[in-house]
């Protein structure tokens, strides 16, 4: 009696379309098919995508006929209920498609569609004069980016028909189509030991033992070594023989140079652990006890708490115990970290306790490593009990969620600035535990003012609890703020160090103790500029001066990687007197290298932990001491946690300060405290210098006295009187256009229709700071949201405004970006 086209299905696609689409399926299939499916359908002429299936019903669409599915792509749902209500409340609360969150959520190995990008062919060397000016462009483009889309080429090329430039660029063998490229994870290495094996029977070995003599380190090292062999079976870090013979690292390198030991690298990033290796979690101290049970009592009444915990207080061992609780309930826990690179100290470390429980979940790992993910948490599987993940995890599909741990929480990587969905990851973790009536911890050393206002204010929307000595009573560290302003007039500066940098320095190296130099700039100086006629080299892209690059000789841009080679006469006058301005991290570590000749330097920023375990490999060598002192951007401040750190030198602090945003200050006070946690984490108290222009600058000084309290009120007063977050809600509206004009009458003619509505909450429309990148001009309105005004009202209202602004042909190629809690 039923026809088969009576049957249909509304599915998520993979593209931001404002509406759901509906396709007709069988009988047979309706009664398959669960929500949360994939299934592959057409679409357009000639396209056929992976979509997701979102309902199952019997209503026709009512203005197109319904298409009938290609097939059906899974035996199992992949999604769960749970993820479907998050992306809902997703789209709706960040004003995005559902297809651009399937987007963000699936491994693309499960989207099975790919977008093209073209990619360097580095097996040949390719002569520069064989290419005609465009293709040389992405030639260049592509010694900087590992790859591109054609969409970037179109937009580097500043023209639409590309298409023959990379046919000529393929044919020519310079570079490669791939269909698709991923990332590969860069897993982390640690470095291990064994005896050369010639000495591997007991005659050799004391023969060898017999010759060092006069080397009673080496033979310390050799008898450590000898004894964790009989301990275990298992390889021996370096790490470890270090601990045990308390010997240095050049001695250990003395005896691989003589080749008595061998050195080697292990990947360890998928831990793997024995079960007879895990030990128990640490007993807390009875302040972390106390706070712990203020935790626990503050969960009873709410689903959120802060957790206000000085750097190296033990926050973490603290997360271990609540996890510990979870687990033995047999619920999952998400366990969040601003920054990928955060990853691998910290699964080495929960590892030990929760052994093969843990997953780590992010986007540079590898497909089938994020495939497996996905199935174990879908699953509920022992593998995946604790997810480690960045940003991305909070779009993994739970089951059985019982706690989320945001660590961090402060930092602004949790939000997606481009592409959509532009969600930040702790706001949208609160609302996924809540779905599982799950709790939520954020923690902090210097909590966002959010989260600090919505513990200690608003009507106490979260729970709170406080750790406020450090573990093991090691003092906060000592922050000295150093005039160079002063330093300059007397003549107390070599290149950027003042005499009292210097003097700590050298104390520092002399005790044998590590420094961490912090600059919030890459490059070695941002601008070059012409000291005749002023000019300073431009990005042909973008508005923003060219950064120059010592080590390459070259000037590059750092919105979109153009690059060219450093001019030796001004390109506007051809005067040859070309000076640096300001400076960056690649001209700081020149510096240390020339004031300490001896001390072994490294340099941690985009640059340098570009390339395969780079990040991993400073990381590691920092640990183990093998470099003293560790020049860095804003890499070097996030959660590390380094043993032997004595001293911290921030080179500039003014550039954090002058920032043109209304969290300027608010973030240079979080910056400065969390470089500044890093120094004297064991046992010495931490020393901090920081150099600046302005001393008396109030943040410097809340900074130096550790007065968070004072910084928050005072900034929650700004935003009061300002009308900014956490007192005000903000929508961010950006349009963006190749052409200037357009860019302009669009904006004006949006903000007017805004401001009908919003009046005098609508701010703009204006120019940000750099207001051309990659050939593409932005031009922001703000809309500023009182509490007591609806929010859902608000976003109708806009969305209305938005679609008014798409229907007028003129406005219709315009790019209208909105970012909802913008920041
Ligand atoms: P935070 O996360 O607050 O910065 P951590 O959890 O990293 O602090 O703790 C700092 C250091 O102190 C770590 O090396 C940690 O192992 C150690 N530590 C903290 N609490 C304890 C404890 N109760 N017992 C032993 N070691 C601890
Ligand atoms: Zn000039
Ligand atoms: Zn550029």
């Amino acid at each position: 009696m039923y026809n088969e086209s009576i049957f249909f299905i509304d599915v998520i696609l993979p593209i931001p379309l404002e509406k759901q689409f509906t396709y007709a399926i069988t009988k047979a299939e309706s009664e398959f098919l669960k929500i949360g499916m994939r299934v592959a359908v057409p679409f357009g002429k000639r396209k056929i995508y992976t979509a997701l299936v979102l309902n199952i019903h019997q209503n026709a669409p009512i203005t197109y006929e319904a298409k009938e599915i290609h097939q059906i792509l899974d035996e199992q749902p992949i999604v769960n209920e749970f993820q479907i209500k998050l992306w809902q409340w997703m789209a709706n609360y960040y004003m995005c498609t559902l297809g651009d969150i399937l987007r963000a959520a699936l491994p693309s190995a499960f989207l099975l569609e790919s977008e093209t990008n073209v990619v360097l062919n580095k097996e040949e060397t390719i002569n520069d004069l064989d290419l005609k000016d465009d293709e040389f462009l992405i030639y260049e483009a592509l010694q900087h980016q590992s790859s591109l889309k054609i969409e970037d080429v179109t937009n580097i090329l500043d023209k639409k028909k590309v298409l023959p430039v990379i046919k000529a660029l393929i044919e020519k063998q310079a570079i490669h189509v791939e269909e698709e490229l991923f990332e590969k994870y860069k897993p982390k290495l640690i470095r291990y030991v064994k005896l050369n094996a010639i000495y591997n029977n007991e005659a050799s070995f004391n023969e060898l033992m017999n010759t060092l003599n006069r080397a009673p380190k080496q033979r310390q090292i050799l008898l450590s070594l000898f004894m964790l062999k009989s301990a275990t079976k298992k390889p021996i870090k370096v790490s470890d023989v270090l601990k045990k013979s308390e010997a240095s690292s050049a001695q250990i390198k003395a005896l691989i140079d003589k080749e008595i030991l061998e050195e080697y690298y292990l990947k360890t990033d998928r831990v793997s652990f024995d079960n007879d290796e895990i030990i128990n979690s640490k007993d807390l101290n009875s302040d972390q006890e106390n706070t712990l049970n203020k935790i626990s009592k503050a969960f009873k009444n709410q689903n959120v708490t802060l957790l206000y915990g000085v750097t190296s207080s033990g926050k973490t061992e603290i997360y271990v115990k609540l996890i510990e609780d979870v687990l033995k309930q047999g619920k999952q826990v998400l366990y969040l970290v601003p920054e990928i690179a955060l990853t691998s100290q910290l699964v080495n470390r929960l590892s030990v306790y929760f052994g093969n429980q843990i997953s780590v979940y992010h986007s540079r790992y590898s497909l089938n490593e994020r495939v497996e993910v996905w199935y174990h948490v879908l699953n509920n599987s022992d593998k995946a009990k604790v997810v480690l993940g960045a940003r991305s995890s909070v779009l993994l599909p739970f089951n059985n969620l019982g706690l989320i741990i945001v660590d961090e929480e402060h930092e602004q990587s949790y939000k997606q600035f481009d592409p959509a969905p532009r969600y930040h990851a702790r706001d949208t973790a609160v609302v996924l535990a809540n779905l599982f009536k799950a709790k939520t911890l954020l923690g902090s050393a210097t909590p966002s003012i959010e989260s600090y206002f919505n513990a200690v204010k608003k009507e106490k929307k979260y729970g709170f609890a406080e750790l406020k000595t450090r573990y093991n009573d090691v003092l906060m560290p000592e922050i000295e703020l150093v005039d160079i302003k002063d330093k300059h007039k007397r003549k107390r500066m070599q290149g950027h160090f003042s005499d009292r940098l210097i003097e700590e320095m050298t104390e520092a190296l002399n005790d044998d103790n590590q420094i961490i130099l912090f600059q919030n700039r890459r490059g070695f100086s941002p601008i070059i500029e012409c000291n005749t006629c002023g000019h300073s080299p431009q990005c042909p892209n973008c508005d923003v001066s060219l950064t120059y690059h010592q080590y390459k000789n070259q000037l590059r841009c750092h919105y979109c990687g153009y690059a060219m080679a450093m001019p030796k006469n001004c390109v506007a006058c051809g005067s040859s007197e070309l000076d640096n301005k300001g400076f960056g991290t690649e001209q700081i570590e020149e510096e240390v290298k020339a004031l300490f000749p001896k001390a072994k330097v490294a340099r941690m920023d985009l640059d340098t932990t570009r390339g395969k375990h780079s990040y991993e490999r400073i990381i590691n060598a920092f640990e183990q001491h093998e470099v003293d002192v560790l020049v860095g951007t804003q890499m070097v401040t996030k959660g590390l946690d380094f043993r032997n750190v004595k001293l911290v030198g921030v080179m500039n602090a003014d550039s954090l300060l002058n920032f043109p945003d209304f969290r300027a200050h608010e973030r240079s006070f979080q910056l400065m405290q969390q470089v500044a946690g890093r120094a004297g984490r064991t046992d010495v108290r931490g020393k901090v210098l920081i150099q600046t222009y302005n001393p008396y600058h109030k943040i410097l000084q809340q900074v130096s006295t550790n007065d968070y309290l004072s910084m928050f009120y005072e900034q929650l007063d700004e935003r009061y009187n300002y009308k900014y977050p956490p007192i005000y809600r903000l929508i961010k509206v950006t349009l963006r256009h190749r052409d200037y004009n357009k860019v302009n009458t669009g904006a004006d003619w949006l903000a007017k229709s805004l401001r009908q509505i919003f009046r005098q909450q609508v701010l703009g429309p204006e120019f940000p700071p750099v207001s051309r990148i990659r050939n593409q001009y932005h031009k922001n309105i703000l809309i500023k949201i009182p509490q007591n005004q609806s929010l859902s009202k608000t976003k109708e209202a806009i969305l209305k405004i938005k679609n008014s602004f798409l229907s007028i042909k003129d406005f219709r190629p315009i790019k209208v970006i909105l970012n909802v809690d913008n920041y």
